[in-house]
Order: structure tokens, then sequence, then C-alpha cells
């Protein structure tokens, strides 16, 4: 039995034996079992080990969830290095950056949102703005961009010279009836890149929030909003319950409601793990367009789903195998594997 980011040392270690039933990275590490009482928690995408860092910094030293979960996602945000995220994100097919970000405060089970946002660094950021100083949720498009400057956030050129060329290579390659020359092979051509960050928060007084911020499905039609800002799919909290966060194809996602539908699963019963692995298996049943399957009952994407619960759980579940995420528990952060379909 291989279980990503665990050695078959550990796996021995722990009388793991093969055939173990569904969850066996959960078993392994105790994942799916209810600890008790609420303990500080951050959980994030593959690319967020600063940021659970971060997270779990601020909530020692007393800081709302939701503030420790942006702050924490901003390091990515400001990284020119991530292209899927903030600044140095991969543009829209008019070489336009736009980003995509939710909040979701659990609390006061208030949340904020914006799609297609430009010139600013840190939508994470502008989207808890949205939530605290609006009586609205979501904003996309220049009116969002414009909420920002009004706001007093920084007006950044968000194109990086290492997207604007990975963008101009994309475009050359489209067709082969264009006057563009295809280019010679290149590190930005293939596969066409993906990436979001989510992060999600647990204090020790069993509150939650969570954030997903994007530049979204990397030359996507100008104005399309993906999963991430949307309340219930790129990101949901309940503060009852636990929350949960997505990366990953968004078009999938929507189509299910998927953060909710994996907190819907964790009220009935299910452990984070379990929860986020139902609502996978449920992507692969509906996804029935040719052009989306490698073979029946096999999607040709890659989605992810990561949750915590209000008691300290956590887990995550994706189509294909092998994807990570980042978890600090208070002590230390550290990857940790996440079941899959396939
Ligand atoms: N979920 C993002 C979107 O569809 C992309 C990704 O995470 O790869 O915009």
């Amino acid at each position: 039995m291989k279980v990503p980011g665990v050695s078959r040392r550990e796996v021995l270690q722990q009388g793991i034996v093969a055939g173990a039933s569904v969850s066996p990275l959960a078993k392994l590490l105790k994942l799916d079992k209810p600890q008790g009482k609420p303990r500080i928690l951050a959980v994030s995408s593959g690319n967020g080990m600063r940021a659970v860092t971060k997270a779990v910094e601020l909530m020692k030293e007393g800081e709302d969830t939701l503030e420790a979960a942006v702050s924490g996602v901003s390091i990515v945000e400001e990284d020119p290095n991530d292209m899927s995220v903030g600044y140095g994100g991969l543009p829209n097919e008019d070489g336009v950056v736009q980003l995509d970000a939710c909040v979701m405060h659990g609390p006061t089970y208030n949340a904020g949102a914006v799609g297609a946002l430009e010139n600013t660094k840190n939508a994470a950021r502008v989207a808890k703005t949205v939530m605290e100083r609006t009586d609205h949720i979501f904003l996309v498009g220049k009116g969002a961009t414009e909420f920002a400057k009004m706001h007093g956030f920084e007006e950044v050129d968000m194109l990086t010279e290492r997207a604007r060329q990975a963008w101009v290579r994309w475009k050359e390659r489209l067709s082969q009836t264009d006057d563009y020359i295809d280019p010679a092979a290149s590190e930005f051509l293939d596969p066409r890149p993906t990436g979001t960050i989510t992060c999600l928060t647990l204090n020790e007084a069993g509150d939650m929030s969570g954030t997903t911020t994007t530049s979204g499905l990397a030359f996507k039609i100008p104005s399309r909003v993906g999963d991430s800002p949307l309340i219930g799919c790129g990101c949901y909290v309940d503060n009852a319950v636990g929350a949960c966060g997505s990366t990953g194809r968004g078009e999938a996602n929507i189509l299910i409601n998927g953060s909710r539908t994996v907190v819907e699963n964790m009220r009935h019963g299910m452990g984070p793990e379990e929860a986020c692995l139902d609502v996978v298996k449920r992507i692969c049943a509906q996804t029935v367009e040719k052009r989306l399957l490698d073979e029946p009952g096999k999607p040709n994407f890659q989605l992810q789903f990561y949750a915590i619960t209000k008691d300290g759980r956590h887990g995550g579940a994706s189509i294909k195998g092998g994807s990570r995420y980042a978890v600090h528990d208070g002590k230390e952060a550290r990857m940790v594997g996440m079941a899959s379909a396939f």
C-alpha cells in the first residue's frame, strides 16, 4: 500500500497492513478520530507551507482566525514565483491578470469575495474588506478593482516578465493557421499550468475561518470566474462543524458546490478525509462528457478538497493520486498525503 507523504517505515511502524479499508492515511495519522478539545490548526494546499506557518504564529498571538488565514496566503499572493496566485499569476487570454478570491469567517457566519479583480496583489484581503466594509458578499470586475482602489490597495502591474513570456508562448502556439511562429519547446507549455491556494484555520476556542485565492485558470476567457471566489465551492466554513477549501478544475467544483457538500458530509458524521473522498467520487460519477474523460468514470482533470473539523481533525482527497497538503498543528508544519479516487 502506498500512501503519498508517508514512508514505508512509518507504515510498518504503525502496523498498517495492505488491504486496510477506505482511509489508510487517515487511520495512520489518526485524522478521522475525534480529538476532543479544539486546538490550533491550519491546513493549506501544497503551496501553503509558509501560509500555515504564518497563520499559526498569528493565532498563537491571539489573532482572529480569518486575519491569520488571509495573512498566511498573502505571502504566496505576493510571491512572483507562484504563477497560480496573486502577483506573477498567469494572465487571461488577453494577457491581463484577473484574480478570484473569497473569505469566510466562522464566528460571524459572514463572507466576502471578489472575481476578475485587476491591478491588486492581495485578492484575499480585498475579499475580507468586502465582507467587513459592505453589506454585500461578492464584487466582480471593474467594480471590485475600483473598490480595492478606494480602500487604498496599491495599484500594481500584475504581469511579471515570466508570466508575460508564458502567455506569449501559449498564444503563439494556439493555431497553425495564424501568423505567429510556433515557439520551440518551452518550460511554460506543457502541461497548461494550474494552481490556487486555500487556507483553513482553527483556534483553541473552536472558531474557524477559510480563504481561497487564485489567478484562476491560465489563459482563461476574460472575465471567466472560477470556483475559488464562490462561497460553497472554493471555500465553505460552518463554525459548528468544520471548513473546506478546494483547488483544481473550478468548473467541476462549481457543478457540485464541493466545499459546502464536504462540510455537510461532516455534519452528518463523516470524518474529513471520508467527506472529501465522497465528493471526489461523486464528481467522477457526474463527469460524463467525453472530452473530460480519460476513460468512463475517470476524469482527465485534477481537483482537490481539504477539510478540517471543529475538534481539530483534518483530511483531504483528490481525483488523481499524489497530491499533498500543508498542515500546522501548533507544533510544526508538515506535508501530508491525501486520499484519491485513482
Ligand atoms: N480552481 C481554480 C480555478 O478554476 C484553478 C486551480 O486551482 O487550478 O480557477
